[in-house]
């Protein structure tokens, strides 16, 4: 056996499977494919194995060209029961949101077109007109997310100025986003105010001065300071500021429009409470507790969210058509007094106790396998920190937990369990219902 056995490039591309590899996946690709491949052979050959046939080079080139085209952002199913799952993309969307973002993906738009006028429109106005119905609000901003909007409103407001936060909120809520961190990017000098567990308004009395810009407020998200705790409320803080000149920032995170309470779930505050306990600007994101696509969403007094909007950074910051489309259709069905029932998020914090048994049984019957026991659903998304929500989950013994876990992984679609005393679970709460097909036969698939 010699490297003299190996074919050539040419002759492997001349070849009939040669020639249909360069019709399915372009000469450029495949000749990469192939190059790679002879080179791995002729390292192969010298190590002293044998001389792989071109049947063989093909094969390994096909798999990785494959590869190469194939896309890696793809759908998966939510086994996990966390509903706002980061890592999974946070909250799937409603329908309308998907046929208004398929709509304007396909077609020229009015993003920035007024058809009464006939002239240049402004891209502000689709959702704006929308969170000023929905929350009251005397104006609004959208831009690309949430992280995005704390950065623009301390640029905007406090650049080259000292902004009050209490200890308590100097918040990481994972992927990098730091108050402090933000803080410094923006070029606003950060006043850390009180203590860890407690900081009264006196606190912040001590550290106001003239070159105090903001008060910034960031909810906790993801964590909870319980025991001997105090913070001003967001009304004190706001008479507070009103009677220093001084405008508070609300960082609302999750940014809720309905109430988690009545969904047995602990109190989120929402958007509404914010702006009726006088907070002259309010920040939140789109994919979270709102159930839209990803976005940052601002809302507030007039004359602060002109000072965001005309500030360069919103330019670079904008979302795109896509984000509008879906966030205006999400933000319908808030106002039609339909976002139990129509948004997935509160469709899933709302389902109901004997649906989610209902569906785990129903599997049960389905794979022959496993068995129905109660568990706990979280919202997850940075939002009510150690609440959960009662269900029923699929669960099934294994020898090997992990590695049908992973086998689950692997599958088409990929479906993400959870495990839970050695056993397999999966949670109906957020397996949207038309994948319940396709994860039967994942199940059934995997098992046999
Ligand atoms: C989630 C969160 C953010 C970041 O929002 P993104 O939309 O993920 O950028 C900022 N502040 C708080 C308090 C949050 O909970």
């Amino acid at each position: 056996m010699s490297l003299r056995d190996l074919p050539s490039v040419e002759r492997l591309l001349q070849s009939e499977i040669g020639q249909e590899t360069v019709a399915e996946f372009g000469r450029s690709l495949t000749l990469q494919a192939l190059q790679e491949q002879l080179q791995l052979a002729r390292a192969s050959v010298r190590a002293g194995n044998t001389t792989p046939s071109a049947d063989d080079i093909f094969t390994a080139a096909r798999a990785a060209l494959h590869k190469w085209i194939s896309i890696p952002l793809v759908p998966v199913i939510n086994a996990t029961g966390v509903i706002l799952h980061t890592n999974l993309g946070r909250a799937p969307l409603c329908s309308k949101a998907q046929i208004a973002m398929r709509d304007v993906a396909k077609s020229y738009s009015t993003l920035e077109y007024d058809l009464v006028r006939g002239k240049r429109g402004k891209r502000e106005v689709h959702a704006e007109s929308l969170l000023q119905k929905l929350t009251g609000a005397e104006a609004a901003l959208v831009v690309n997310n949430n992280a995005a909007a704390v950065l623009l409103a301390l640029t905007a407001l406090a650049r080259r100025k000292e902004v009050l936060v209490s200890r308590s909120q100097l918040i990481e809520i994972g992927g990098g986003f730091r108050i402090p961190d933000v803080m410094r990017q923006s070029g606003a000098k950060l006043i850390e105010v009180g203590t860890t567990n407690r900081t009264h308004l006196n606190d912040f009395e001590a550290a106001i001065n003239e070159r105090t810009a903001l008060i910034l407020r960031a909810h906790h998200s993801n964590f909870k300071i319980i025991g001997f705790t105090t913070e001003p409320s967001l009304k004190e803080l706001v008479r507070f500021g009103q009677e220093h000149g001084v405008p508070v920032f609300d960082d609302l995170g999750s940014g809720a429009l309905l109430d988690t309470a009545q969904f047995g779930l602990g109190h989120e505050p929402t958007v509404q409470e914010s702006l009726q306990d006088g907070a002259p600007l309010v920040a939140f994101s789109g994919d979270k507790l709102l159930g839209g696509p990803q976005a940052g969403i601002i809302v507030g007094e007039e004359t602060l969210v002109k000072r965001l909007r005309k500030h360069p950074l919103a330019r670079a910051i904008r979302p795109d058509k896509l984000c509008l489309a879906a966030l205006c259709a999400t933000l319908q069905h808030y106002l039609r007094g339909e976002a139990v029932s129509k948004i997935p998020v509160w469709q899933m914090i709302a389902a109901e106790d004997q649906t989610l048994q209902n569906r785990a049984k129903r599997w049960v019957k389905q794979i022959g396998q496993g068995e129905v026991v109660a568990s706990r659903s979280t919202v997850g998304g940075g939002s009510l920190p150690e609440e959960t929500l009662p269900t029923w989950v699929l669960s099934i013994e294994v020898r090997h937990p992990n590695a049908l876990s992973k086998q689950l992984r692997s599958a088409q679609p990929a479906v993400i369990a959870r495990i839970e005393k050695d056993r397999v679970v999966l949670d109906p709460r957020t397996i949207l219902e038309e994948q319940e097909e396709e994860l039967i036969r994942v199940l059934k698939q995997t098992l046999q």
